[in-house]
């Protein structure tokens, strides 16, 4: 089955037998929204970095 996610997140058929997700910005920064979110929540020496960091991954997942 294919077809896009209500996210924006789709599979395309990039050979006969191989498919590839194309995720949406928000899905995209999840590794960079979860690391931000860890280091927020769990606390590091340098909450400044932790912080500019977060706003960065939210701006990356927010793209249109
Ligand atoms: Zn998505």
């Amino acid at each position: 089955m294919f077809g896009e996610e209500k996210c924006g997140c789709y599979v395309v058929h990039v050979e006969l037998d191989e498919l590839e997700i194309v995720y949406c910005p928000k899905h995209k920064a999840i590794d960079d929204l979860y690391e931000a979110l860890k280091a927020l929540y769990n606390g590091t020496p340098d909450m400044f970095n932790a912080k500019l960091k977060a706003k960065q991954a939210l701006a990356k997942a927010e793209v249109k």
